[in-house]
Protein backbone atom coordinates (compact mmCIF):
# COMPACT_ATOMS: atom_id res chain seq x y z
CA UNK A 1 0.00 0.00 0.00
CA UNK A 2 0.95 3.41 -0.79
CA UNK A 3 0.43 6.42 1.64
CA UNK A 4 -1.72 9.26 0.25
CA UNK A 5 0.04 12.32 -1.11
CA UNK A 6 -0.29 14.14 2.54
CA UNK A 7 0.81 10.99 4.40
CA UNK A 8 3.47 11.25 1.81
CA UNK A 9 4.22 15.15 2.71
CA UNK A 10 4.15 14.47 6.32
CA UNK A 11 6.94 11.81 6.23
CA UNK A 12 8.63 13.68 4.09
CA UNK A 13 8.88 16.50 6.48
CA UNK A 14 10.27 14.40 9.23
CA UNK A 15 13.99 15.18 11.11
CA UNK A 16 15.94 12.48 9.76
CA UNK A 17 16.46 9.81 10.65
CA UNK A 18 13.03 9.24 10.26
CA UNK A 19 11.39 7.15 12.32
CA UNK A 20 7.23 8.27 12.47
CA UNK A 21 4.13 7.05 13.08
CA UNK A 22 1.50 9.34 11.04
CA UNK A 23 -2.04 9.21 11.90
CA UNK A 24 -4.63 10.42 9.01
CA UNK A 25 -8.14 11.84 10.34
CA UNK A 26 -9.78 11.87 7.20
CA UNK A 27 -9.35 8.23 6.95
CA UNK A 28 -10.62 7.45 9.87
CA UNK A 29 -13.46 9.93 9.20
CA UNK A 30 -14.09 7.64 5.95
CA UNK A 31 -14.19 4.57 7.40
CA UNK A 32 -16.18 5.14 10.55
CA UNK A 33 -18.68 6.35 7.79
CA UNK A 34 -18.10 2.94 5.42
CA UNK A 35 -18.52 0.95 8.71
CA UNK A 36 -21.79 2.73 10.38
CA UNK A 37 -23.15 1.97 6.27
CA UNK A 38 -22.79 -1.25 6.62
CA UNK A 39 -24.72 -1.56 9.72
CA UNK A 40 -28.62 -1.40 9.91
CA UNK A 41 -30.16 1.89 10.70
CA UNK A 42 -29.94 3.34 13.99
CA UNK A 43 -26.97 0.61 15.19
CA UNK A 44 -24.56 2.37 17.75
CA UNK A 45 -21.23 2.67 16.69
CA UNK A 46 -18.57 2.68 19.36
CA UNK A 47 -14.89 3.02 18.74
CA UNK A 48 -12.88 0.26 20.91
CA UNK A 49 -10.15 3.35 22.47
CA UNK A 50 -7.33 -0.03 22.41
CA UNK A 51 -6.76 -0.25 18.88
CA UNK A 52 -5.64 3.41 19.02
CA UNK A 53 -5.10 5.28 22.27
CA UNK A 54 -3.69 8.79 20.67
CA UNK A 55 -5.39 11.53 21.82
CA UNK A 56 -6.40 12.84 18.55
CA UNK A 57 -7.57 9.50 17.24
CA UNK A 58 -9.82 8.74 20.05
CA UNK A 59 -11.37 12.39 20.10
CA UNK A 60 -11.28 12.04 16.17
CA UNK A 61 -13.65 8.58 16.43
CA UNK A 62 -16.03 9.77 19.92
CA UNK A 63 -17.73 12.69 17.40
CA UNK A 64 -17.54 10.03 13.73
CA UNK A 65 -18.92 7.65 15.77
CA UNK A 66 -21.56 7.16 18.50
CA UNK A 67 -19.20 7.14 21.38
CA UNK A 68 -16.23 4.76 23.14
CA UNK A 69 -15.86 1.45 24.07
CA UNK A 70 -12.70 1.69 26.84
CA UNK A 71 -11.04 -0.96 29.25
CA UNK A 72 -9.43 0.30 32.07
CA UNK A 73 -9.44 3.71 33.65
CA UNK A 74 -7.43 5.12 32.11
CA UNK A 75 -8.94 4.69 28.82
CA UNK A 76 -11.95 6.17 30.38
CA UNK A 77 -10.03 9.05 31.39
CA UNK A 78 -8.99 9.45 27.27
CA UNK A 79 -13.14 9.07 26.45
CA UNK A 80 -14.40 11.42 28.97
CA UNK A 81 -11.29 13.79 28.18
CA UNK A 82 -12.57 13.21 24.25
CA UNK A 83 -15.74 14.22 24.73
CA UNK A 84 -17.53 10.76 24.08
CA UNK A 85 -21.11 11.44 23.96
CA UNK A 86 -21.34 7.31 25.19
CA UNK A 87 -18.79 5.45 26.85
CA UNK A 88 -18.92 1.59 27.31
CA UNK A 89 -16.91 0.11 29.96
CA UNK A 90 -15.46 -3.70 29.55
CA UNK A 91 -12.46 -5.64 30.24
CA UNK A 92 -11.79 -8.68 32.62
CA UNK A 93 -9.88 -7.14 35.14
CA UNK A 94 -11.66 -4.37 36.69
CA UNK A 95 -10.74 -2.70 39.85
CA UNK A 96 -12.77 -0.97 42.40
CA UNK A 97 -11.13 2.45 41.73
CA UNK A 98 -12.39 1.76 38.05
CA UNK A 99 -15.74 0.53 38.46
CA UNK A 100 -16.15 3.82 41.06
CA UNK A 101 -14.86 6.18 37.91
CA UNK A 102 -16.89 4.10 35.58
CA UNK A 103 -20.28 5.11 37.77
CA UNK A 104 -18.91 8.58 38.25
CA UNK A 105 -18.56 9.05 34.36
CA UNK A 106 -22.16 7.44 34.19
CA UNK A 107 -20.70 4.51 31.78
CA UNK A 108 -22.39 1.16 30.94
CA UNK A 109 -20.47 -1.32 32.57
CA UNK A 110 -19.83 -4.94 31.21
CA UNK A 111 -20.09 -7.08 33.98
CA UNK A 112 -17.66 -10.11 33.77
CA UNK A 113 -18.44 -11.94 36.83
CA UNK A 114 -20.40 -12.60 39.91
CA UNK A 115 -18.17 -10.92 42.25
CA UNK A 116 -17.54 -8.01 39.86
CA UNK A 117 -21.51 -7.33 39.14
CA UNK A 118 -21.37 -7.10 43.31
CA UNK A 119 -18.37 -4.77 43.83
CA UNK A 120 -20.17 -2.76 40.94
CA UNK A 121 -23.14 -2.86 43.08
CA UNK A 122 -21.04 -1.14 46.19
CA UNK A 123 -20.00 1.24 44.01
CA UNK A 124 -23.65 2.52 42.37
CA UNK A 125 -24.70 2.34 46.37
CA UNK A 126 -21.79 4.40 47.61
CA UNK A 127 -22.76 6.96 44.29
CA UNK A 128 -26.20 6.65 45.01
CA UNK A 129 -27.36 5.82 42.01
CA UNK A 130 -28.63 2.78 39.92
CA UNK A 131 -26.33 1.79 37.38
CA UNK A 132 -27.00 0.39 33.74
CA UNK A 133 -25.17 -2.78 32.89
CA UNK A 134 -24.47 -5.43 30.58
CA UNK A 135 -23.28 -9.40 31.27
CA UNK A 136 -20.81 -10.17 28.88
CA UNK A 137 -21.20 -13.77 28.54
CA UNK A 138 -18.43 -16.74 26.90
CA UNK A 139 -21.27 -18.78 24.93
CA UNK A 140 -21.49 -22.34 24.58
CA UNK A 141 -21.55 -21.92 21.21
CA UNK A 142 -18.76 -22.79 18.54
CA UNK A 143 -15.90 -19.72 17.88
CA UNK A 144 -15.94 -17.29 15.11
CA UNK A 145 -13.34 -17.80 12.57
CA UNK A 146 -10.40 -15.21 13.10
CA UNK A 147 -7.43 -14.82 15.01
CA UNK A 148 -7.98 -14.54 18.45
CA UNK A 149 -11.52 -16.27 19.93
CA UNK A 150 -12.95 -14.94 23.23
CA UNK A 151 -15.99 -17.53 23.25
CA UNK A 152 -16.69 -20.86 22.68
CA UNK A 153 -13.30 -21.59 23.97
CA UNK A 154 -11.71 -21.63 27.03
CA UNK A 155 -10.92 -17.98 28.03
CA UNK A 156 -10.99 -15.23 30.92
CA UNK A 157 -13.39 -13.38 29.31
CA UNK A 158 -16.96 -13.05 30.53
CA UNK A 159 -18.91 -15.33 32.54
CA UNK A 160 -19.54 -18.90 31.52
CA UNK A 161 -22.63 -19.40 30.12
CA UNK A 162 -23.30 -22.20 32.19
CA UNK A 163 -23.19 -20.02 34.82
CA UNK A 164 -25.08 -17.10 33.75
CA UNK A 165 -28.33 -17.94 35.79
CA UNK A 166 -26.56 -17.80 38.88
CA UNK A 167 -25.17 -14.33 37.67
CA UNK A 168 -28.67 -12.92 37.00
CA UNK A 169 -30.23 -14.48 40.00
CA UNK A 170 -27.98 -11.80 42.21
CA UNK A 171 -30.49 -8.94 41.75
CA UNK A 172 -28.74 -6.21 43.26
CA UNK A 173 -30.22 -3.16 44.62
CA UNK A 174 -27.95 -0.79 42.25
CA UNK A 175 -27.20 -2.23 39.19
CA UNK A 176 -30.03 -2.66 36.37
CA UNK A 177 -28.65 -5.57 34.31
CA UNK A 178 -30.37 -4.73 30.90
CA UNK A 179 -28.69 -6.41 27.87
CA UNK A 180 -25.88 -8.68 27.02
CA UNK A 181 -22.19 -8.29 25.69
CA UNK A 182 -20.78 -10.95 23.52
CA UNK A 183 -17.69 -10.16 21.94
CA UNK A 184 -16.40 -12.86 20.18
CA UNK A 185 -13.79 -12.99 18.18
CA UNK A 186 -10.32 -10.27 16.49
CA UNK A 187 -10.22 -9.94 13.14
CA UNK A 188 -12.26 -12.03 11.14
CA UNK A 189 -12.73 -11.48 7.65
CA UNK A 190 -15.65 -13.92 6.72
CA UNK A 191 -18.67 -11.44 6.29
CA UNK A 192 -21.17 -13.63 5.74
CA UNK A 193 -19.86 -15.72 9.08
CA UNK A 194 -19.93 -12.10 11.06
CA UNK A 195 -23.24 -10.90 9.80
CA UNK A 196 -24.81 -14.75 11.28
CA UNK A 197 -22.90 -14.10 13.98
CA UNK A 198 -24.54 -10.95 14.82
CA UNK A 199 -27.95 -12.11 13.60
CA UNK A 200 -27.22 -15.18 16.30
CA UNK A 201 -26.13 -12.97 19.21
CA UNK A 202 -29.48 -10.95 18.73
CA UNK A 203 -32.05 -14.02 19.07
CA UNK A 204 -29.99 -15.70 21.63
CA UNK A 205 -29.92 -12.38 23.49
CA UNK A 206 -33.80 -12.06 23.06
CA UNK A 207 -34.25 -15.70 24.18
CA UNK A 208 -32.13 -15.77 27.08
CA UNK A 209 -33.51 -12.17 28.58
CA UNK A 210 -37.30 -13.84 28.03
CA UNK A 211 -35.84 -16.85 30.21
CA UNK A 212 -34.29 -15.14 33.15
CA UNK A 213 -36.79 -11.44 33.14
CA UNK A 214 -34.05 -9.47 32.04
CA UNK A 215 -35.36 -6.22 30.30
CA UNK A 216 -33.57 -6.30 27.00
CA UNK A 217 -32.72 -2.64 26.16
CA UNK A 218 -29.22 -3.71 24.36
CA UNK A 219 -27.36 -6.31 22.23
CA UNK A 220 -23.18 -5.58 22.46
CA UNK A 221 -22.20 -8.09 19.69
CA UNK A 222 -18.55 -6.26 19.84
CA UNK A 223 -15.85 -5.99 17.00
CA UNK A 224 -13.74 -8.10 15.52
CA UNK A 225 -14.09 -6.84 12.05
CA UNK A 226 -11.00 -7.73 9.98
CA UNK A 227 -8.12 -6.73 7.75
CA UNK A 228 -6.20 -8.36 6.08
CA UNK A 229 -2.40 -7.61 6.54
CA UNK A 230 -0.63 -9.34 4.00
CA UNK A 231 -3.20 -7.91 1.18
CA UNK A 232 -5.27 -4.82 0.92
CA UNK A 233 -8.83 -5.78 1.43
CA UNK A 234 -10.89 -5.62 4.75
CA UNK A 235 -13.84 -7.96 5.67
CA UNK A 236 -16.51 -6.97 2.82
CA UNK A 237 -18.44 -4.41 4.21
CA UNK A 238 -21.03 -4.71 1.66
CA UNK A 239 -21.46 -8.54 2.20
CA UNK A 240 -21.58 -7.53 5.79
CA UNK A 241 -24.39 -4.95 4.89
CA UNK A 242 -26.57 -7.47 2.58
CA UNK A 243 -25.87 -10.54 5.52
CA UNK A 244 -27.35 -7.72 8.28
CA UNK A 245 -30.36 -6.20 5.72
CA UNK A 246 -33.57 -6.24 8.18
CA UNK A 247 -32.11 -6.89 11.23
CA UNK A 248 -33.70 -5.31 14.05
CA UNK A 249 -33.64 -6.04 18.01
CA UNK A 250 -37.11 -6.70 18.81
CA UNK A 251 -38.59 -4.43 21.51
CA UNK A 252 -35.88 -1.60 19.86
CA UNK A 253 -33.52 -2.74 21.80
CA UNK A 254 -30.18 -1.23 21.06
CA UNK A 255 -27.75 -2.92 18.65
CA UNK A 256 -23.85 -2.45 19.53
CA UNK A 257 -21.28 -2.96 17.95
CA UNK A 258 -17.51 -1.78 18.85
CA UNK A 259 -14.87 -2.40 16.31
CA UNK A 260 -11.27 -0.99 16.78
CA UNK A 261 -9.15 -2.73 14.09
CA UNK A 262 -11.03 -1.67 11.11
CA UNK A 263 -12.16 1.78 12.17
CA UNK A 264 -8.07 2.34 12.67
CA UNK A 265 -5.46 0.49 11.28
CA UNK A 266 -5.84 2.10 7.58
CA UNK A 267 -5.30 5.30 9.28
CA UNK A 268 -2.06 4.89 10.30
CA UNK A 269 1.56 4.88 8.81
CA UNK A 270 5.05 3.57 10.61
CA UNK A 271 7.94 4.70 8.97
CA UNK A 272 11.88 4.29 9.16
CA UNK A 273 14.66 5.01 7.89
CA UNK A 274 17.37 2.99 6.07
CA UNK A 275 20.60 3.67 8.96
CA UNK A 276 22.35 0.47 7.09
CA UNK A 277 22.30 -2.68 4.89
CA UNK A 278 24.30 -5.27 4.56
CA UNK A 279 24.87 -9.15 3.67
CA UNK A 280 25.65 -11.66 6.29
CA UNK A 281 25.95 -15.43 5.53
CA UNK A 282 24.29 -15.16 2.40
CA UNK A 283 21.25 -12.72 3.22
CA UNK A 284 20.55 -9.54 2.88
CA UNK A 285 19.25 -6.78 5.48
CA UNK A 286 18.24 -3.52 5.93
CA UNK A 287 18.87 -2.29 9.30
CA UNK A 288 16.32 0.47 10.60
CA UNK A 289 16.02 3.46 12.98
CA UNK A 290 12.77 1.66 14.22
CA UNK A 291 11.66 -1.83 15.04
CA UNK A 292 9.65 -4.06 17.13
CA UNK A 293 9.47 -2.35 20.28
CA UNK A 294 7.25 0.69 17.88
CA UNK A 295 5.51 -2.11 15.56
CA UNK A 296 5.38 -5.29 17.68
CA UNK A 297 2.40 -7.02 15.52
CA UNK A 298 4.73 -9.08 13.02
CA UNK A 299 6.76 -10.26 15.33
CA UNK A 300 3.71 -10.88 17.51
CA UNK A 301 1.77 -12.89 15.11
CA UNK A 302 4.80 -14.18 13.10
CA UNK A 303 4.37 -12.48 9.59
CA UNK A 304 5.90 -10.19 7.25
CA UNK A 305 4.37 -6.87 7.50
CA UNK A 306 3.96 -5.36 3.85
CA UNK A 307 6.16 -1.92 3.41
CA UNK A 308 6.65 0.75 0.16
CA UNK A 309 10.60 1.98 -0.20
CA UNK A 310 9.87 5.70 -0.16
CA UNK A 311 12.97 7.15 -2.04
CA UNK A 312 15.45 10.13 -0.15
CA UNK A 313 17.66 11.61 -3.25
CA UNK A 314 19.83 13.21 -0.37
CA UNK A 315 22.85 11.40 0.73
CA UNK A 316 24.82 13.63 2.95
CA UNK A 317 28.16 11.61 3.14
CA UNK A 318 31.15 11.58 1.14
CA UNK A 319 31.59 7.86 -0.08
CA UNK A 320 29.66 6.15 -1.90
CA UNK A 321 25.79 5.17 -1.10
CA UNK A 322 25.11 1.59 -0.18
CA UNK A 323 22.38 -0.13 -1.84
CA UNK A 324 21.01 -3.28 -3.14
CA UNK A 325 18.78 -4.02 -6.45
CA UNK A 326 16.71 -6.66 -7.10
CA UNK A 327 17.25 -8.89 -4.08
CA UNK A 328 14.94 -10.60 -1.03
CA UNK A 329 15.70 -8.21 2.36
CA UNK A 330 15.25 -9.23 5.75
CA UNK A 331 13.67 -6.18 7.04
CA UNK A 332 14.88 -5.31 11.01
CA UNK A 333 15.10 -3.13 13.70
CA UNK A 334 17.22 -1.50 15.83
CA UNK A 335 17.13 -3.92 18.74
CA UNK A 336 20.43 -6.01 19.70
CA UNK A 337 18.26 -9.34 19.58
CA UNK A 338 17.29 -11.23 16.30
CA UNK A 339 13.77 -11.45 16.83
CA UNK A 340 13.78 -7.92 16.04
CA UNK A 341 12.00 -8.08 13.03
CA UNK A 342 9.47 -6.57 10.84
CA UNK A 343 9.61 -8.43 7.64
CA UNK A 344 11.58 -11.49 6.12
CA UNK A 345 12.24 -11.97 2.22
CA UNK A 346 10.89 -9.15 0.61
CA UNK A 347 11.74 -8.01 -2.56
CA UNK A 348 12.96 -5.18 -3.28
CA UNK A 349 13.86 -3.43 -6.48
CA UNK A 350 16.15 -0.82 -5.06
CA UNK A 351 16.94 -0.12 -1.67
CA UNK A 352 20.01 2.60 -0.50
CA UNK A 353 20.66 3.38 2.75
CA UNK A 354 18.92 6.94 3.55
CA UNK A 355 15.61 5.40 2.12
CA UNK A 356 12.48 5.38 3.97
CA UNK A 357 10.49 2.06 4.20
CA UNK A 358 6.68 2.84 5.09
CA UNK A 359 4.47 0.03 6.88
CA UNK A 360 0.51 1.21 6.25
CA UNK A 361 -1.90 -0.79 7.91
CA UNK A 362 -0.36 0.09 11.38
CA UNK A 363 -3.11 2.99 12.91
CA UNK A 364 -4.80 -0.06 14.70
CA UNK A 365 -2.74 -1.98 17.68
CA UNK A 366 0.58 -0.62 16.07
CA UNK A 367 2.59 1.72 18.72
CA UNK A 368 -0.16 0.89 21.13
CA UNK A 369 0.79 -2.49 21.91
CA UNK A 370 4.38 -1.94 21.29
CA UNK A 371 4.62 0.11 24.56
CA UNK A 372 4.08 -0.23 28.01
CA UNK A 373 1.13 2.39 27.99
CA UNK A 374 -1.23 -0.66 25.60
CA UNK A 375 -4.37 -0.30 27.38
CA UNK A 376 -4.18 2.36 29.43
CA UNK A 377 -3.43 0.43 32.66
CA UNK A 378 -1.20 1.80 35.69
CA UNK A 379 2.34 0.79 35.40
CA UNK A 380 4.11 -1.58 38.22
CA UNK A 381 5.27 -0.25 41.41
CA UNK A 382 9.03 -0.20 41.40
CA UNK A 383 10.27 -1.11 44.70
CA UNK A 384 13.82 -1.00 45.42
CA UNK A 385 14.91 -3.12 48.86
C1 LIG B 1 -10.59 -5.55 21.63
C2 LIG B 1 -12.04 -5.41 21.83
C3 LIG B 1 -12.84 -4.81 20.84
C4 LIG B 1 -12.29 -4.37 19.51
O1 LIG B 1 -11.86 -5.46 18.77
P1 LIG B 1 -11.33 -5.28 17.27
O2 LIG B 1 -10.87 -6.64 16.90
O3 LIG B 1 -10.23 -4.29 17.31
O4 LIG B 1 -12.48 -4.81 16.45
C5 LIG B 1 -14.18 -4.66 21.11
N1 LIG B 1 -14.72 -5.07 22.28
C6 LIG B 1 -13.98 -5.65 23.24
C7 LIG B 1 -14.62 -6.08 24.50
C8 LIG B 1 -12.62 -5.84 23.05
O5 LIG B 1 -11.90 -6.43 24.00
Amino acid sequence: MRPPEHVEAALRSQPRPVCAYVYDTAALRDRAAAVRAALPPGTTLLYAVKANGHPDVVRTLAAACDGLEVASGGELELAVAAGARRIVFGGPAKTDAELAAAVAAGAQVNVESAHELRRLDLAARAAGVVAEAAVRVNRAGPALPGSHAMTGTPTPFGVDEAALAGVLALRPESVRITGFHLHAVSNNLHAAAHARFIADAVDWSVDTARRHGVPLRLVNVGGGLGVDYLGDSTIDLDALRAGLAGLAVPGGADLIVEPGRILAADAGWYAAEVLDLKHTHGRWFAVLRGGTHHFRLPAAWGYSHPFTVLPVDAWPYGWERPQVADVAVDVVGELCTPRDVLARDRHVRRLRVGDVLVFGRTGAYGWDISHHDFLRHPPPVFDVV
